[in-house]
């Protein structure tokens, strides 16, 4: 940082020797006389300058506060705890999870350039992946979730490998390692949604090889359905030498102007800066405020989540359960190798007559949601893959008499008595 002006690194530094639950509720709060014990929203859409010089300065290097579209104390003191709590290295939080995708590939393609990616994705990033980025020039090949299947689809303009930690919904969880090693065999880099995996606390994809991860902060992060946000963390030690992108202009190319901050400097750019998909500070707040319990709510949800699938797995009237923690589950392997501290909040199961059975509960909700504090069902092949084709419904795990439930924070008698009654 150069300049007069203060950088934004008043808040007390992370800690790399601090737990996940230290890190959660201690990451981005100053310390010092009469400071705010929490972190403090910052309701401001521009901040000053004294001189000529400090303006000048922070236009060119876009690294302190100037307008709020760039940067926020508020959202920087939440961008600095998912950082810690992902363990990589820098943090764009944006507007919503979708953002958060858009941004986390716009970061490393460009027209002519291909991602595969694990075909049992979250109906809008498929919708990303198959419809929007083709506008752009930018192709997409979906494939069975296999290091196999996916090494098998690499083309040589691949820049992108794209999986979720915990499929949406079918629960396949992917061999990230794997996946890390073909990617950078190519030059291309891993990128793992891991929305599901709790920003960190079932799931460190950073510290299995992937480079960036993604979140729906919608989800576990905001943790009580009142709030919309996503964020693109970047890990370190990522290879951007064989994407043109970043070696493009020689002397002058991002890579040799920005060196391993590059990677994240562009998610910066592209989605806060040039796309405008910027996160309210007051929406910032409560997602940090939700990462506060996280670690409490996701591990109280997993136990839940697994007493259930484990309870239906035994009724008559219940088809096909998939969780990952079930131990007859076909990923279970690889959940027990890649995830911690519980095997996440999300279940399905099949009904023989999902409209009957929907309307018959009395506590668990009926709403496209995720990672509320309320236990919420949807009927995934009407309503969130309702847009997908039939064939790719299926390969994402989802028939017509499948529920996809997230598991809340109700006590777990009071859901299975509520399953109980809806199924009759
Ligand atoms: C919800 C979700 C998204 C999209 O996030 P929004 O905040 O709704 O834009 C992306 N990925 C996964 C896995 C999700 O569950």
């Amino acid at each position: 940082m150069t300049g007069t002006r203060p950088p934004l690194d008043e808040t007390q530094p992370t800690d790399t020797e601090w737990s996940y639950e230290t890190a959660a509720v201690q990451t981005g709060i100053p310390r010092g006389l009469g400071q705010t014990v929490g972190i403090p929203i910052h309701q401001a859409a521009a901040f000053q300058f004294t001189t000529l010089e400090e303006a000048q300065g922070e236009f060119q290097l876009n690294q302190g506060l100037s307008y709020a579209r760039l940067q926020n104390p508020t959202v920087r003191a939440l961008e600095e705890r998912l950082t810690a709590l992902e363990g990589g290295a820098a943090t764009v939080a944006l507007a919503s999870g979708q953002a958060a995708t858009l941004t986390a590939i716009l970061g490393v393609c460009r027209a002519g350039d291909h991602v595969v990616s694990t075909a049992s994705l979250f109906g809008g990033s498929a919708g990303l992946l198959n419809n929007i980025l083709p506008l752009m020039g930018i192709s997409a090949t979906l494939v069975e979730n296999t290091p196999q299947a996916i090494g098998a689809a690499m083309r040589p303009n691949t820049r992108l490998v794209w999986a979720e930690t915990i499929g949406n919904p079918a629960g396949d969880v992917p061999d990230l390692s794997a996946l890390a090693e073909i990617a950078h065999a190519r030059g291309a880099l891993l990128g793992i949604d891991n929305t599901w995996g709790g920003v960190g606390y079932l799931c460190r994809p950073l510290e299995h090889g992937a480079d960036l991860v993604t979140h729906s902060l919608t989800k576990w992060a905001g943790g009580h359905g009142s709030v919309m946000g996503g964020s693109v963390t970047v890990g370190t030690g990522h290879d951007l030498t064989r994407n043109p992108i970043y070696t493009d202009g020689g002397k002058n190319s991002l890579l040799n102007v920005r060196g391993e901050a590059a990677l994240a400097w562009r998610q910066r750019w592209f989605g806060a800066h040039q796309l405008g998909m910027t996160l309210a500070p007051h929406n910032a707040f409560l997602i940090a405020q939700g990462l506060e319990t996280l670690a409490l709510r996701l591990g109280r949800e997993s136990e839940t989540a697994l007493a259930l699938a484990t309870w239906l797995g035994e009724q008559p009237r219940v088809g096909r359960v998939s969780y990952p923690g079930l131990p007859g589950s076909a990923h279970h392997d690889l959940a027990r190798q890649y995830l911690r501290g519980g095997f996440g909040a999300v279940l399905t199961f099949e009904v023989p007559d999902p409209a009957a059975f929907l309307s018959r509960l009395r506590v668990i909700r009926i709403a496209p949601n995720l990672g509320d504090t309320r236990t919420l069902v949807v009927h995934p092949w009407t309503t969130t893959h309702g847009r997908l084709p039939e064939a790719a419904r299926r390969a994402a795990g989802v028939t017509d008499r499948t529920i996809r439930m997230s598991v809340g924070l109700e006590s777990p008698e009071d859901l299975r008595a509520d399953l109980a009654a809806a199924l009759g």
